[in-house]
């Protein structure tokens, strides 16, 4: 489908919605988001306003659950779903196809036959976001940090999912997406290395990490992502078709 056609039938999608929700519904999205979402608080009134509606359409088309009955009330709904629509907010993709399956621990968990504890991850196999719900909330509360568990896994899912669906409807920009892995992998040495301190470590793993990380510091940290790596800054904001400095109206043009 063409771009034009598309981002308008997006914007008649949204529309609707937005006539359809309730206005007890959007003020109680609205508080939920105002108290927990950093991101969220600081855009002006219209951009509030699509951001509800593109919550709510992702809370809607995601099913949540939990083990052993630790439970998953409207509130935390909402806190997951605004970390996802923070980070597509620029894009025409506005829920997850695959991965529409988010799974809420009380702590840090591990998998049968494996020691190793989970705060988060992405499990491709069962199609699932697994999350421990104390490091969800410590990422929202602490916003400047640069680490911020749910942007950090649903990057996984963004860059899992492109690479699943045809190439007409993928979420990225084929060749901004293209650059964006140059410039990764020039960087990755230089984080392991200790010479682009702004990341942490662990973006130096491999450049399913870096993304993850670098999306983590592009809306944590992004005065400060610009001023130190201006070009990756930048390649990042073309392929979210956002800039988080600009926090009214992070969307480009
Ligand atoms: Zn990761």
């Amino acid at each position: 489908m063409p771009g034009l056609l598309k981002s308008t039938l997006l914007n008649v999608k949204h529309r609707l919605i937005d006539l359809f929700l309730s206005s007890s519904k959007k003020a109680y999205y609205h508080e939920v988001l105002l108290r927990n979402n950093p991101y969220y608080r600081a855009l002006d009134q219209d951009r509030k306003r699509n951001f509800i509606v593109r919550t709510h359409l992702f809370l809607v088309t995601t099913t949540f659950g939990s083990p052993h009955g630790f439970p998953v009330t409207l509130p935390m709904k909402i806190i997951l779903s605004g970390g996802f629509v923070q980070i597509t907010f620029g894009l025409k993709a506005d829920v997850l196809d695959y991965f529409n399956r988010i799974m809420i621990f009380s702590g840090p968990y591990s998998y049968k036959n494996n020691t190793r504890r989970y705060k988060g991850d992405v499990n491709p196999m069962t199609k699932t976001i697994n999350l421990s719900w104390p490091a969800v909330t410590h990422g929202f509360e602490d916003y400047k940090d640069g680490i911020n568990l749910v942007l950090h896994e649903f990057a996984h899912c963004l860059v899992l999912e492109n690479s699943r669906r045809g190439y007409l409807d993928r979420i990225f920009d084929e060749s901004t997406l293209n650059v964006w892995k140059q410039q990764g992998k020039a960087l990755i040495p230089e984080i392991r290395n200790r010479k682009a301190s702004l990341f942490r470590e662990y973006g130096g793993t491999n450049l399913m990490e870096l993304f993850a990380v670098s999306l983590e510091l592009f809306f944590e940290r992004p005065g400060a992502f610009h001023r130190e790596h201006e070009e990756f800054f930048q390649t990042m904001s073309n392929l979210l078709n956002q800039d988080p400095r600009y926090a009214p109206n992070p969307v480009l043009p």
